[in-house]
């Protein structure tokens, strides 16, 4: 989607701090860190959220766990929490799919 940040950071058209990227996804720091370790991973195909996950785009999102899995285990990281919001309400800002991955401090339950 021409107008959407993450697709221009995915295209590496805005510039981004990256953990890592491969054929189908994409991973970098927040610009906002709300913990010690805190990035973001986005498939390159433009998702609104996963409201939108469905049959056709299954596959992408199951890949993105797997980089997860992979990436958290490079940076040592052996507790961390992976978070996307769904709609304003819940705090979705960018309306393309990413997951939050956040590590190095102690998070609460329930989440505020
Ligand atoms: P959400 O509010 O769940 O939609 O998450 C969007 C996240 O994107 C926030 O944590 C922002 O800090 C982060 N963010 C916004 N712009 C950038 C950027 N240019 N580079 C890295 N992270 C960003
Ligand atoms: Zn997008």
């Amino acid at each position: 989607m021409s107008d959407c940040l993450f697709c221009k950071i995915a295209g590496g058209e805005i510039p981004s701090n990256k953990v890592y990227e491969d054929d189908l996804c994409y991973a970098f720091y927040d610009i906002d860190p709300q913990a010690p370790t805190h990035f973001l991973v986005i498939p390159k195909a433009h998702i609104p959220s996963v409201a939108a996950v469905d049959a056709s785009n299954a596959p992408v999102v199951a890949h993105i766990f797997t980089v997860i899995a992979k990436v958290t285990k490079e940076l040592g990281l052996t507790s961390y929490r992976v978070v996307s919001n769904i709609g304003e309400q819940a705090g979705q800002s960018v309306f393309h799919l990413h997951f939050h991955v956040l590590a190095g401090r102690d998070l609460t339950w329930p989440p505020g």
